[in-house]
């Protein structure tokens, strides 16, 4: 039982959403009750923390709870942004020559100014507690003091793609809450917030993918000689689509290509490096037979990544 929780915010004759702390004492606050629309007084006393009161009968049940989620809900519409919290992504993965990799895609807290916002707008099944727009990107922000999304209303949020935030208020410290403390808690922090739908998900998750992928690249190869297949002694690779063969000769290991303006770059950048020399006659490139793990392994980071194991 949560029968030590005191409301510490009520409506003024305007609708706005007033602290105890700021309106005249007693009857003279002028200020309402969100839930019954009856008559509270301001109690700033000497002896208990500063409340209000219903003034005639007993207080509503959920007073407190509903007067806590309008502030909050009334601080985030007038502050006109917030500061959103830290997003990250991870992505482990393996290769099928046995090297894995880990990735992580890190985006700090920060501050986000919305062009606007709006309290309890409907968007298709759903109704944010605020929807607040950047540009074309609209993001939805729950204030938790009592009813936490749950799945369903998740579902919907994916399914929408509207990055979400939840702020949880429902561990506050009610006795200790005015209107700038909970401002510093809803607006600044990010102590209490988390995603329910991340923003740039799909991007971020890309961003882990492709740092693992680097990462495990980047880890020497576990095998020590590159076997190339016993019938022909050809490897072959795709590049952008394009077929791009590995041959080991006796003299040397050669390349060849269909003809491709992009992939002719990069195995001449190859060639400057490993020492390849473009031969007309049989239209490929020769690299010495030094080269020719480098070259392999050269060509499996540039290779198409559709085709690892993930
Ligand atoms: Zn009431």
């Amino acid at each position: 039982m949560k029968t030590s929780l005191l409301q510490l915010f009520a409506l003024d004759k305007n609708g706005r959403v007033q602290s105890v702390n700021d309106v005249s004492r007693g009857m003279s606050c002028e200020c309402y009750c969100p839930c019954c629309g009856s008559s509270v007084i301001a109690r700033q006393g000497e002896v208990r923390e500063w409340h209000f009161a219903h003034s005639l009968g007993a207080d509503c049940e959920h007073a407190a709870e509903t007067a806590l989620h309008l502030a909050a809900k009334q601080i985030i519409v007038e502050s006109g942004g917030f500061t959103i919290p830290q997003r990250k992504v991870t992505s482990q993965l393996y290769l099928p020559d046995g090297r894995s990799g880990f990735g992580e895609a890190l985006r700090p807290e920060m501050w986000i100014d919305f062009d606007s916002v709006e309290s309890e707008k409907q968007v298709g099944m759903i109704r944010p507690d605020i929807l607040a727009m950047l540009g074309n990107l609209a993001i939805g922000i729950e204030v938790a003091v009592t009813h936490f999304v749950d799945g369903e209303k998740k579902d919907a949020l994916i399914q929408l793609d509207m990055p979400t935030v939840e702020i949880d208020l429902s561990n506050m410290q009610f006795n200790e809450l005015n209107w700038e403390t909970l401002k510093e808690i809803v607006i600044n922090s990010t102590d209490s917030k988390y995603w329910i739908v991340m923003m740039d998900k799909v991007s971020l998750e890309n961003e882990a993918h492709q740092l693992a992928l680097d990462n495990a690249y980047e880890k020497p190869l576990l095998a020590q000689e590159v076997t190339f297949h016993a019938k022909d002694n050809k490897v072959r690779f795709y590049i952008n689509r394009k077929m791009v063969d590995l041959t080991e000769l006796p003299f040397g290991v050669s390349i060849w290509t269909p003809y491709d303006p992009s992939i002719n770059e990069i195995i001449k950048k190859l060639a400057r490096s490993g020492g390849g020399k473009w031969q007309p006659k049989y239209k490929n490139w020769l690299f010495p037979i030094k080269v020719k793990s480098w070259l392999h392994s050269e060509l499996t980071k540039l290779s198409d990544k559709h085709s690892f194991v993930i």
